[in-house]
């Protein structure tokens, strides 16, 4: 071939080259993308503008955020980028108040520009209102005397639409769902309180806070009465963990082969991990609630051990690991039935690791129960169960030495003391009492007395465990 040619040949590939480099670069057409993920249709003192700007070709150059309000523009947001940027997620405070903005209808324009020679441009402009006025919260129930370990209830109203509200205790979140109150919309939350509060080191609050991003809080008054719990040695003998850890091994490689590791891996980290799953299920709650009456108690059954106590394992002559026993255990016959303590939904059902063959139900607006270490499991997940129906029954699967049931009750995923559920006084006073308007009605009659509990069975000696 003539070599000129060649030569010529060579130049239009790199002419060509070059063209889809620039076409890709330095002059491409294509404008940045802007995209506002919330909802700006109002925006309050706590909204922030959320947004994603994308080029994949030059790369996003600049972004600039401004509010229009009667033919005032304010800028809120202006950033350069160099090259080679090709997304940014940003998110943009409004803060109307600080930048002298009223009530009222808004535009905001959100601008991208990239580095290609052509200044290509991507803009968004949204209509919105602003509204800085935040949801009034108004407590409806009284007297909240709650027991360490136990469960609190509030009922409150707030002024306008929310799109959050619930209890903030700590770190802790009660959601509060909506309710009705003599045909007026309110809400109701519960709370668990913790077994390690004391007098007066509690600090709740009821917040709000409205499409706009507008929050409220106020404070929960309430009485924290200390219960005392008891304090629980267990023993760990070498023959207990070879006994059981050999079906924990089976179901989680995980589980080391030296017993005392396994002891521990099982009853902090495998416990930890189950209480994650416990909690993902009762987070499935229905917003309303679907029981009725007091909790049902194991029909005779004698208790093992209470809520709240504080154990200690020994091993070898040493304290190796703690627990706090989060729930109730009952004995009764091996393989008893084992009943639902309330209308509810099976959100749970299957295996659990220290608490071997679970069934968790939930009873509407985040109040759960837990029936642990079964044999057989009788119900499945999205199941409809009412009080009294069996779920399965007792047996000593998990962590658990002997035939018994441990039951827990949940609220907003923490565990709290199951006594109360089964105290018909108890729900009077501080739940179903609670679903009227402060001296409007008379509480309605006690709940029908629970079933005669049985004689406590004697202890059995050597190692127990029991979770
Ligand atoms: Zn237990």
């Amino acid at each position: 071939m003539n070599r000129m040619y060649l030569i010529a040949l060579a130049a239009v590939v790199a002419l060509a080259g070059a063209a889809v480099w620039a076409f890709n670069t330095v002059l491409e057409f294509e404008k940045p993308a802007v995209t506002v993920k919330d909802d700006l249709s109002t925006i309050g003192q706590g909204k922030a503008i959320a947004l994603t700007v994308t080029d994949r070709k030059s790369g996003i150059r600049s972004v600039s955020v401004s509010i229009a309000q009667e033919g005032r523009e304010t800028e809120l947001f202006t950033r350069a980028y160099p090259k080679g940027t090709e997304e940014e997620a940003l998110s943009v405070e409004v803060n109307p108040r600080a930048r002298g903005l009223k009530d009222g209808p808004a535009a905001i324009t959100v601008t991208a520009e990239d580095h290609s020679w052509l200044r290509n441009r991507g803009a968004v402009s949204i209509e919105t209102v602003i509204d800085t006025v935040p949801p009034q919260i108004a407590l409806i129930s009284t007297a909240h005397n709650v027991n360490t370990g136990g469960t609190g209830v509030a009922v409150y109203r707030v002024s306008e639409d929310v799109t959050t509200t619930g209890l903030k205790m700590g770190d802790r979140f009660f959601r509060g769902y909506p309710i009705s109150i003599q045909g007026k919309p309110c809400h109701i939350a519960y709370f668990a309180v913790p077994t390690t509060a004391g007098k007066g080191d509690l600090k709740i609050l009821i917040t709000a806070k409205d499409r706009a991003g507008n929050e409220s809080t106020a404070l929960l008054p309430h009485l924290v009465r200390e219960k005392k719990f008891k304090a629980d040695k267990i023993t760990i003998s070498r023959a207990f963990i070879d006994g059981m850890a050999p079906a924990f091994r089976r179901q989680d490689p995980r589980v080391p082969t030296t017993p005392l590791e396994a002891f521990l891996f099982i009853n902090e980290k495998l416990r930890d991990e189950n209480f994650m799953t416990i909690r993902e299920a009762c987070s499935k709650t229905q917003p309303k609630p679907l029981w009725e009456g007091t909790f049902l108690r194991m029909r005779n059954a004698a208790p093992m051990a209470g809520f709240g106590e504080e154990r200690t394992y020994w091993f070898e002559g040493m304290a190796v690991s703690r627990s706090t026993h989060l729930g109730v255990d009952l004995a009764s016959t091996e393989h008893a039935p084992i009943e639902a303590a309330n209308h509810g939904t099976v959100v749970f059902a299957g295996p659990l690791g220290i608490y071997g063959n679970a069934v968790i139900v939930d009873h509407g607006l985040g109040l759960c129960s837990l029936y642990a270490h079964l044999s057989e499991i009788g119900v499945k997940p999205g199941q409809a169960v009412t009080r009294g129906e069996t779920l399965g029954a007792s047996g000593s699967t998990g962590l658990a030495s002997g035939d018994h049931l441990h039951f827990s009750i949940l609220v907003g995923g923490e565990f709290v003391n199951p006594t109360e559920w089964w105290d018909a006084h108890w729900i009077r006073d501080n739940v179903t009492g609670k679903l009227t308007e402060p001296s409007s009605q008379p509480p309605p009659p006690a709940a029908k007395a629970q079933p005669a509990k049985a004689k406590p069975k004697p202890k059995k000696k050597g190692s127990r465990v029991r979770s």
